[in-house]
């Protein structure tokens, strides 16, 4: 059965592994995207891309409008764009912090909340929020990221409560290292430390993140909700 599904950020990254692994299921696949342009072959295979900023509450409208117009309403929303602004706290301004919790959590408030209108409507609904191994145990220099990622778990659980009688799933995915633009601004040297502390001995492939969500989203995972699911290579436990 095709499902109609966003991905915020899906334009890359990790974004683009759950993108992809959608589409390739036949499913209806929107993405948003903030800058650039979307990968070609994406959209040449039916991929709907609208460019969208999450910090802004009049373009996440006109973005679910567009969406629902072409798809119908969101059935699967899978929240995945995320900044970082790494600094130490006496060096992190008030807008190092409120601009990462403006995108991270606070944007993911504003695309779940208005994707739960078509979802409560049509009595069924599966939300896969992308948080990190970061919010869940903290990381020098990423006070404010982490924050961010932690409140994604606190949003995602009392969503579960709040709506599981009403046949809607939120959980949360919370990869550990991936190969990504977002960490290519490591060292060599840093790199070689984390994967030294990762059992399974090297960083994540983006498809494998995209695996777990959308196992998330898929009938198998029917009695699940509230769940954190780790995608780290053992990094956590
Ligand atoms: P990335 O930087 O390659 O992609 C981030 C995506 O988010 C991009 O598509 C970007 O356009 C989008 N985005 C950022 N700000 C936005 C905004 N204001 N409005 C709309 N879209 C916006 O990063 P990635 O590594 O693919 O990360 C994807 C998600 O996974 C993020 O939430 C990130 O925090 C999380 N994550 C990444 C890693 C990792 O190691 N790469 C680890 C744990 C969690």
């Amino acid at each position: 059965m095709s499902r109609s599904v966003l991905v915020t950020g899906g334009n890359r990254g990790i974004g683009l592994a759950i993108a992809r692994a959608f589409a390739d299921a036949g499913d209806k696949v929107a993405i948003t995207y903030r800058s650039g342009e979307p990968p070609k072959d994406l959209t040449a295979a039916g991929v709907l891309a609208v460019k969208c900023d999450i910090t802004d509450a009049e373009m996440v409208e006109q973005a679910y409008k567009e969406i629902e117009e072409k798809h119908g309403a969101v059935e699967v929303l899978v929240a995945n764009a995320g900044i970082t602004k790494d600094q130490l706290l006496m060096r992190m301004s008030e807008e190092d912090f409120t601009s990462v919790l403006d995108t991270n959590l606070t944007g993911t408030f504003r695309v779940v909340k208005r994707a739960n209108r078509g979802m409560l409507r049509a009595k069924k609904g599966r939300v896969v929020l992308i948080s990190s191994v970061v919010g869940l145990y903290g990381s020098p220099g990423q006070a404010n990221y982490a924050a961010s990622k932690a409140g994604l778990v606190g949003f995602a659980r009392s969503l579960a409560r709040e709506l599981g009688s009403r046949n809607l799933t939120f959980n949360v995915v919370a990869p550990g290292f991936v190969d990504t633009d977002m960490t290519q601004v490591l060292t060599d040297e840093q790199r070689a430390n984390i994967v030294s502390q990762v059992p399974l001995g090297r960083y994540a492939k983006p498809e494998e993140i995209a695996a777990a969500v959308k196992f998330l989203a898929s009938d198998d995972a029917s009695y699940i909700t509230g769940a954190v699911i780790p995608v780290d290579g053992g990094l956590g436990m």
